[in-house]
């Protein structure tokens, strides 16, 4: 069976490493092309948008597709509604690979903030030292205020323009909890702002900030668009894989 896994995560690549040489599954995993030099996953990959969802239902139908798995990342909305759309319009079963979003624990002082935008506001209302650690989209939601100095990690430079007092540090994850808090440290940030990704690969950062005592604005997940199954288990995505067979 042809597996198409909508990617751009180490879920993706988890599930393209476990799938890879199995005789049953013939798999392509699809990156949208925005990171210069991605981590390619085991097996075959195409590169680039579909051109919504009549472009990916077209695709799925042309390459006689018999499972999608959108292993996107959980703030990559668009592209996961246009899954769940186009698996529906070509009868197409898609299933959901999304890791848990990371919970507050003990210790821990998060403002939750609905969106980007929302975190930018809660951000804005004082002279602050931030540690922004949201990637490289929505950047730019910050890129008027001249108030606070930032810490910007990215893998790659943002687009969008930055703000006016910043460092931009170009770094791709994992990291351990040692060097986020030296990080922290040496840059002597007050405050974290973080989408809630989920995940090992980017937890260090909360675990530093709760080690000193500093406070996280938590960007909230965007309304997930769930297929046929709903899962943050790759084991799971196998057997459904094999169910559909
Ligand atoms: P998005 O807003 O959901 O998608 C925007 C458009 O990008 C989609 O409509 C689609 O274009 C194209 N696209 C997205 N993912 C694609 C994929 N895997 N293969 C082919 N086309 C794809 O997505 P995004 O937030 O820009 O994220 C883009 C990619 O980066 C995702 O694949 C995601 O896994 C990865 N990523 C995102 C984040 C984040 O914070 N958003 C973080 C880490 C990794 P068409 O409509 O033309 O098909």
């Amino acid at each position: 069976m042809k597996v198409l896994i909508l990617g751009g995560t180490s879920d993706a690549r988890a599930l393209a490493q476990s799938l890879d040489g199995d005789g049953r599954f013939d798999v392509v995993t699809s990156l949208a092309g925005r990171v210069r030099d991605p981590l390619l996953p085991a097996g075959r990959v195409r590169v680039g948008g579909f051109g919504g969802v009549d472009g990916l239902a077209s695709w799925i139908r042309e390459h006689d597709i018999g499972a999608v798995v959108d292993a996107t990342h959980p703030f990559a909305a668009q592209i996961s509604e246009n899954a769940v759309a186009a698996g529906a319009t070509t009868s197409i079963p898609v299933a959901s690979l999304r890791r848990r979003a990371w919970v507050p624990g003990p210790g821990d002082r998060w403002t939750a903030a609905a969106s980007v935008q929302d975190a930018a506001t809660i951000v804005g209302d004082r002279p602050r030292r931030v540690f922004l650690t949201i990637g490289r989209q929505g950047v730019g939601a910050f890129g008027g205020d001249a108030t606070s100095w930032f810490l910007v990690r990215s893998i790659d430079p943002p687009d969008a323009d930055l703000p006016p007092q910043h460092e931009l540090l170009l770094a791709r994850g994992p990291f351990t909890v040692d060097a986020e808090r030296d990080l922290m440290r040496s840059r002597r940030i007050d405050l974290i702002v973080s989408k809630n990704s989920g995940g090992a690969m980017t937890e260090a950062k909360l675990l530093a900030a709760r080690e000193l005592g500093l406070p996280v604005v938590m960007i909230e997940r965007p309304r997930p668009s769930n297929g046929d199954l709903e899962t943050d288990s790759v084991a799971d995505v196998v057997t459904w894989l094999d169910d559909h067979l």
